[in-house]
């Protein structure tokens, strides 16, 4: 695929891709916005279009001292020149980054796998958090390798995902580089929670924001791109989602939504205690655990069962909601959000869940 190919960001795309042909690419990037929402996607996709060899359709000829050259065919309109043309051995090479887990050697030691960082291009890296984590180590790596000139391509390209999570001696570490960047250098930082970084990282950095879908406009993607018929079921999981066309289009939703609904049930009644099995489904059940507070205040305030998100439990929504006061269910909401946000302070999880299924307990079943 290429920057072309990835729907529902046309804003983000269209700066870039001018960034590109205006020959004016910021040294330090900052791509913001929810999870899922096609930032890491769009990061590989711009790297790929900044190293890009532009070959075009059926003239890929190699030869050894003219490689490609029919890229005189391209003329300033063809849109491939702010864009990756998704063949040549540039674009091959770093395609392999969506894929990072086969970038592993088997006989990688176990500090090399702690590290995280994946090269399938000699000038195009990925950083990925270990344990939650981007250490200072990485960074030092990471700072070195841009310090050399691009071997191949045009560009020495450093993409770190879950840029939030280097922790305060990285971030100072990487301070220098954001400041000075090499020439021929791009670092594109990728977070779903900027606030967590540090001010003087973000203001070194060109933010560039991704937004959720609107309901209409995702509806009409799954149907028109992801061949889903069911235009009720489209706009249901496009709700799901939050406007999240990464998760809308993974079929593992509704079997997390129902999975987090299990435990919603299972902290207001009964002894089974099988709890969240790490920190990110701990995270993922807060949000579904909104989702589902929010369509219980609903049904008690209004009474009507079409303004549901999962209207497929409006059974189970309606006999908890006849069960408490709007007030308690509001105030629920507030301290499920507060949690929400300590998650970051590594909260024991036998102890969150304890303290959780008491205050659903206290707001929703002790008011009969
Ligand atoms: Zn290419």
């Amino acid at each position: 695929m290429a920057l072309k190919d990835i729907t529902g960001q046309d804003r983000p795309i269209h700066i870039l891709r001018g960034c590109i042909s205006k020959e004016r690419v910021p040294h330090a990037l900052l791509f913001t916005g929810d999870e899922g929402i096609g930032k890491k996607l769009t990061a590989i996709n711009f790297a790929k279009a900044l190293n890009c060899q532009r070959v075009t359709g059926d003239e890929l000829r190699v030869t050894s001292n003219s490689l490609f050259q029919e890229t005189e065919l391209l003329t300033p309109d063809s849109g491939l020149l702010s864009d990756a043309c998704d063949k040549c051995p540039s674009c091959t090479k770093i395609n392999k980054l969506f894929n990072p887990d086969s970038l592993i050697m088997p006989d990688e030691d176990e500090r090399a796998l702690k590290e995280k960082i994946y090269w399938s291009h000699p000038d195009v890296a990925l950083v990925l958090p270990y344990k939650e984590i981007i250490r200072i180590d990485v960074i030092r790596k990471l700072e070195e390798s841009l310090s050399y000139k691009p071997f191949e391509g045009s560009y020495k390209i450093a993409i770190i995902d879950g840029a939030e999570l280097m922790n305060r001696e990285a971030a100072n570490a990487f301070l220098d580089t954001l400041e000075a960047p090499p020439s021929q250098s791009i670092i594109i930082m990728v977070s779903s929670r900027p606030d967590m970084l540090l001010p003087t990282i973000r203001s070194r950095c060109q933010r560039i924001n991704f937004s959720p879908l609107p309901v209409d406009t995702m509806s009409s993607l799954l149907q028109e791109k992801f061949g889903h018929k069911d235009e009720r079921q489209s706009r249901f999981l496009s709700i799901l989602s939050g406007g999240r066309l990464g998760y809308a289009v993974d079929n593992s939703l509704i079997r997390q939504r129902d999975r987090s609904f299990d435990i919603f049930r299972q902290m207001l009644g009964s002894l089974e205690e099988e709890i969240w099995e790490d920190k990110e489904s701990m995270e993922e059940w807060f949000d579904w655990c909104q989702l589902l507070l929010r369509d219980i205040a609903v049904y008690k305030a209004t009474g009507q069962t079409d303004l549901l998100i999962n209207q497929d439990k409006a059974d189970e929504i309606k006999t908890i909601s006849q069960r408490a006061k709007l007030k308690d269910m509001l105030k629920l909401a507030r301290e499920l959000y507060n949690i929400k946000r300590k998650l970051i302070f590594n909260l024991n999880k036998q102890l969150t869940y304890n303290y959780v299924s008491l205050l659903l307990k206290v707001n929703l079943a002790q008011n009969v």
